[in-house]
C-alpha cells in the first residue's frame, strides 16, 4: 500500500450556499467529486478535516477590512442578493466563504509544517476572481491569497508559488499579489475571454499564458513546459498553491478550452516535480472553477490522485 499523506478539507456549510435555480456554480459540484472519489477507490487514503471559519483577521491580510465588514452586512437573512450579475449570496453564503477561505488557513496549517504533504481543499464558493475591494464572478473572498498570505505572515515563508489552470484569469488573486516579492503566479487561460485580463502589462511576478479557443492538450502542456516550469524552478517556491479549476475541460461548456481528464493529471506530476525539488514536496490546492459535473469530478480526482502519489 503507498504512504499516503493527503489532507481533504470541506465543509458541509460549502454545499448550502447557492445562487440561484440553475446556477452553474451549485452544490451539485462538490457531490460530483465525493462521487468520483469514492468510485475511484481513493477516498478511503485521503484524511479528512472540517474546514474552520476564517477570522477577520486572516481575511484582512488580503481584504481590507471595509470590504470584509462590507460583505458581512449585506449578507441576507432570507432570499438572495445579488453582488454582481454572476455572484449572488443567499443566507448560507456568508459562512460558506467564510468555511473556503479557512479552509485554506487550515491547508497551510497542516502542509507547512508537514503534517501532511499535501491538501486538497474542496470548498465552495471559489475565489480566484475576488479583488481586494471587490467580489467577482462567483468568488466572494480570495481563497488561494488567504493561504498565501497565511503562509507567509503566520509561518514566515519567503517565497509561494500559484498556479491557476482555471480556465479563466486569475484577475483577484493578480490584483492582490502584482509585485508582490513572496509570490510568483503561473496561469493559463482562455483569451480573448471573461474577465478580459492577464495580457496587457501583466506583472513581473505574473506567468500569464493565454491560450486561444479550440486549444487543447498539446497547447497546454507546451505552455507550461515552456513557461511556468522554467520560471517556477527560478523562483524555487517553499509551498506551492494551486487554484485548481476545471473549467478548462473540452466537455466543460463555460469556455472553448479542450483539456482531458489526463491533462490534469499531466500538470499535476509536472508542478509536482517542482515542489518536490524546492518545497519539500508541500502543495496546497483549492477548488476553483469547473462546472459539467462528470468532468469536474474525474478531473478533480486525476488531480488528487497524483497529490496523494496514488498514480503510480
Ligand atoms: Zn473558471
Amino acid at each position: 500500500m503507498p504512504l499516503v499523506s493527503t489532507a481533504f478539507v470541506t465543509h458541509s456549510d460549502c454545499l448550502r450556499h447557492e445562487m440561484g435555480r440553475h446556477h452553474p456554480e451549485c452544490p451539485e459540484r462538490l457531490s460530483a467529486i465525493e462521487d468520483q472519489l469514492i468510485a475511484s477507490g481513493i477516498g478511503q487514503f485521503l484524511t479528512r478535516f472540517e474546514a474552520p471559519l476564517a477570522t477577520d483577521g486572516q481575511l484582512a491580510r488580503v481584504h481590507p477590512m471595509e470590504y470584509v465588514r462590507a460583505i458581512r452586512d449585506v449578507a441576507p437573512e432570507e432570499g438572495i442578493v445579488h453582488l454582481d450579475p454572476d455572484t449572488a449570496m443567499n443566507p448560507h453564503s456568508l459562512q460558506a466563504a467564510l468555511r473556503a477561505a479557512g479552509a485554506a488557513v487550515k491547508a497551510v496549517d497542516l502542509v507547512v509544517p508537514k503534517e501532511f504533504s499535501s491538501a486538497f481543499c474542496a470548498v465552495r464558493p471559489p475565489g480566484h476572481h475576488a479583488c481586494r475591494t471587490r467580489p467577482m464572478g462567483f468568488c466572494i473572498f480570495n481563497n488561494v491569497a488567504v493561504a498565501a498570505r497565511h503562509a507567509v505572515q503566520e509561518h514566515g515563508l519567503e517565497r509561494v508559488a500559484i498556479i491557476d489552470f482555471d480556465v479563466h484569469h486569475g484577475n483577484g488573486t493578480e490584483d492582490i499579489f502584482e509585485e508582490d516579492p513572496n509570490v510568483l503566479m503561473a496561469s493559463t487561460f482562455q483569451h480573448p475571454f471573461y474577465p478580459y485580463s492577464g495580457t496587457e502589462a501583466p506583472a513581473s511576478n505574473m506567468v500569464n499564458i493565454p491560450l486561444s479557443a479550440g486549444a487543447g492538450s498539446r497547447e497546454f502542456r507546451e505552455a507550461v513546459e515552456s513557461a511556468w516550469l522554467p520560471a517556477l524552478d527560478n523562483f524555487a517556491p517553499q509551498l506551492v498553491i494551486f487554484s485548481a479549476g476545471f473549467d478548462a475541460h473540452v466537455e466543460d461548456d463555460m469556455a472553448m478550452l479542450r483539456l482531458v481528464d489526463g491533462d490534469y493529471a499531466w500538470v499535476t506530476k509536472k508542478v509536482k516535480e517542482i515542489a518536490d525539488r524546492h518545497a519539500d514536496g508541500r502543495i496546497v490546492s483549492m477548488l476553483e472553477g469547473g462546472y459539467a459535473l462528470s468532468a469536474l469530478g474525474r478531473s478533480a480526482v486525476q488531480h488528487i490522485k497524483v497529490l496523494a502519489g496514488l498514480d503510480a
